[in-house]
Protein backbone atom coordinates (compact mmCIF):
# COMPACT_ATOMS: atom_id res chain seq x y z
CA UNK A 1 0.00 0.00 0.00
CA UNK A 2 1.35 3.23 -1.11
CA UNK A 3 -1.31 5.52 -2.03
CA UNK A 4 -4.61 6.42 -1.24
CA UNK A 5 -7.15 6.38 -4.26
CA UNK A 6 -9.74 8.75 -3.34
CA UNK A 7 -12.45 9.40 -5.95
CA UNK A 8 -14.31 12.11 -4.60
CA UNK A 9 -15.84 13.38 -7.80
CA UNK A 10 -16.84 10.54 -10.48
CA UNK A 11 -14.42 10.15 -12.84
CA UNK A 12 -11.60 12.46 -11.20
CA UNK A 13 -9.04 10.47 -8.70
CA UNK A 14 -6.78 12.10 -6.51
CA UNK A 15 -3.49 10.34 -5.97
CA UNK A 16 -2.29 10.75 -2.09
CA UNK A 17 0.97 9.19 -1.10
CA UNK A 18 1.05 7.54 2.40
CA UNK A 19 3.78 6.98 4.37
CA UNK A 20 3.95 3.40 5.37
CA UNK A 21 4.06 3.67 9.00
CA UNK A 22 1.39 6.36 9.79
CA UNK A 23 -0.61 6.18 6.84
CA UNK A 24 -1.02 9.90 6.72
CA UNK A 25 0.15 12.81 4.08
CA UNK A 26 3.54 13.51 4.93
CA UNK A 27 4.17 17.10 4.40
CA UNK A 28 7.72 18.30 5.82
CA UNK A 29 6.45 20.74 8.91
CA UNK A 30 9.12 22.86 8.15
CA UNK A 31 9.06 26.76 8.08
CA UNK A 32 11.17 29.49 7.55
CA UNK A 33 11.70 32.30 10.04
CA UNK A 34 10.82 35.66 8.30
CA UNK A 35 13.27 37.16 10.61
CA UNK A 36 16.88 35.25 10.55
CA UNK A 37 15.88 32.91 7.20
CA UNK A 38 16.32 29.83 9.26
CA UNK A 39 14.45 27.09 8.43
CA UNK A 40 13.34 25.06 11.53
CA UNK A 41 10.14 22.48 12.55
CA UNK A 42 7.15 24.35 13.32
CA UNK A 43 7.73 23.10 16.74
CA UNK A 44 10.11 25.97 17.09
CA UNK A 45 7.56 28.92 16.01
CA UNK A 46 5.07 29.76 18.47
CA UNK A 47 1.52 29.16 18.18
CA UNK A 48 -0.42 32.30 16.23
CA UNK A 49 -4.07 31.23 16.01
CA UNK A 50 -5.03 33.05 12.87
CA UNK A 51 -2.09 32.33 10.62
CA UNK A 52 -2.77 29.64 8.09
CA UNK A 53 -0.27 27.07 9.26
CA UNK A 54 -1.45 28.11 12.87
CA UNK A 55 2.48 29.62 14.06
CA UNK A 56 4.14 33.13 14.33
CA UNK A 57 6.11 34.08 11.37
CA UNK A 58 9.40 34.73 13.61
CA UNK A 59 10.79 31.53 15.26
CA UNK A 60 10.74 31.19 19.33
CA UNK A 61 14.70 32.49 19.26
CA UNK A 62 14.13 35.66 17.22
CA UNK A 63 10.81 36.51 19.20
CA UNK A 64 12.98 36.23 22.71
CA UNK A 65 15.85 37.85 21.46
CA UNK A 66 12.96 40.44 20.19
CA UNK A 67 11.19 40.84 23.54
CA UNK A 68 14.35 40.70 25.68
CA UNK A 69 15.35 43.88 23.77
CA UNK A 70 12.00 45.02 23.49
CA UNK A 71 12.20 44.45 28.16
CA UNK A 72 15.39 46.21 27.84
CA UNK A 73 14.34 49.33 25.95
CA UNK A 74 11.15 49.81 27.51
CA UNK A 75 13.75 49.67 31.26
CA UNK A 76 15.58 52.33 29.93
CA UNK A 77 13.10 54.52 28.76
CA UNK A 78 11.83 54.06 32.35
CA UNK A 79 14.67 55.04 33.79
CA UNK A 80 15.02 57.69 31.59
CA UNK A 81 11.32 59.36 32.29
CA UNK A 82 12.27 58.50 36.25
CA UNK A 83 15.40 60.98 36.19
CA UNK A 84 13.76 62.87 33.68
CA UNK A 85 11.23 63.86 36.45
CA UNK A 86 13.71 64.39 39.32
CA UNK A 87 15.63 66.86 37.16
CA UNK A 88 12.31 68.50 36.80
CA UNK A 89 12.25 68.59 40.54
CA UNK A 90 15.68 69.55 41.08
CA UNK A 91 15.10 72.31 38.61
CA UNK A 92 11.35 73.31 40.43
CA UNK A 93 13.07 73.35 44.02
CA UNK A 94 16.33 75.48 42.21
CA UNK A 95 14.04 78.16 40.91
CA UNK A 96 12.35 78.65 44.35
CA UNK A 97 15.59 78.93 45.90
CA UNK A 98 16.47 81.58 43.75
CA UNK A 99 13.16 83.01 43.83
CA UNK A 100 13.68 83.09 47.72
CA UNK A 101 17.26 84.50 47.74
CA UNK A 102 15.90 87.35 45.15
CA UNK A 103 13.21 88.31 47.98
CA UNK A 104 15.79 88.26 50.59
CA UNK A 105 18.12 90.00 48.69
CA UNK A 106 15.11 92.56 47.68
CA UNK A 107 14.30 93.35 51.19
CA UNK A 108 18.16 93.77 52.65
CA UNK A 109 18.20 96.24 49.68
CA UNK A 110 15.27 97.97 50.50
CA UNK A 111 16.70 97.78 54.44
CA UNK A 112 19.82 99.40 53.50
CA UNK A 113 18.66 101.88 51.42
CA UNK A 114 16.65 103.55 54.51
CA UNK A 115 20.07 103.01 56.47
CA UNK A 116 18.85 102.45 59.80
CA UNK A 117 20.11 104.76 62.17
CA UNK A 118 20.53 107.51 59.39
CA UNK A 119 18.32 110.75 60.10
CA UNK A 120 15.91 111.86 57.86
CA UNK A 121 16.30 115.24 56.31
CA UNK A 122 13.78 116.85 58.61
CA UNK A 123 15.13 114.81 61.46
CA UNK A 124 18.79 116.47 60.77
CA UNK A 125 17.10 119.97 60.52
CA UNK A 126 15.58 119.41 63.78
CA UNK A 127 18.42 118.62 64.92
CA UNK A 128 20.46 121.31 63.34
CA UNK A 129 18.27 124.02 64.95
CA UNK A 130 18.56 122.36 68.14
CA UNK A 131 22.25 122.49 68.32
CA UNK A 132 21.96 126.30 66.92
CA UNK A 133 19.18 127.10 69.55
CA UNK A 134 21.27 125.67 72.69
CA UNK A 135 24.50 127.55 70.92
CA UNK A 136 23.29 130.52 70.87
CA UNK A 137 21.35 130.25 74.50
CA UNK A 138 24.87 129.57 75.79
CA UNK A 139 26.00 132.80 74.16
CA UNK A 140 22.76 134.85 75.79
CA UNK A 141 24.02 132.99 78.79
CA UNK A 142 20.77 131.53 79.09
CA UNK A 143 18.12 134.63 78.22
CA UNK A 144 15.76 132.61 75.75
CA UNK A 145 14.29 135.60 75.12
CA UNK A 146 17.75 137.42 73.59
CA UNK A 147 18.44 134.18 72.10
CA UNK A 148 15.60 134.50 70.11
CA UNK A 149 16.40 138.00 69.21
CA UNK A 150 19.79 136.51 67.83
CA UNK A 151 18.74 133.99 66.25
CA UNK A 152 15.96 136.37 64.38
CA UNK A 153 12.59 134.07 64.87
CA UNK A 154 9.85 134.78 67.93
CA UNK A 155 10.03 132.90 70.95
CA UNK A 156 7.76 130.26 70.19
CA UNK A 157 9.65 129.52 67.13
CA UNK A 158 13.07 129.55 69.22
CA UNK A 159 10.99 127.18 71.74
CA UNK A 160 10.10 125.03 68.65
CA UNK A 161 13.81 124.76 67.93
CA UNK A 162 14.81 123.28 71.45
CA UNK A 163 12.67 120.84 70.93
CA UNK A 164 9.37 121.61 72.27
ZN1 LIG B 1 14.35 33.25 13.64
Amino acid sequence: MSNLQLELVPGVSLDIPMSPTRGVAQTPQMKECRKCRRRLALSQFNKHRSTDDGVQSWCRDCQQAYMRQYNVERAQQKRIAELEKELAEIRAKEKKEKELERKVAEKAKEKKEKQPGWPTRKQAREGFDREYAKATIRRCRGDRRRAARMAGVSLRTFHRMMGG
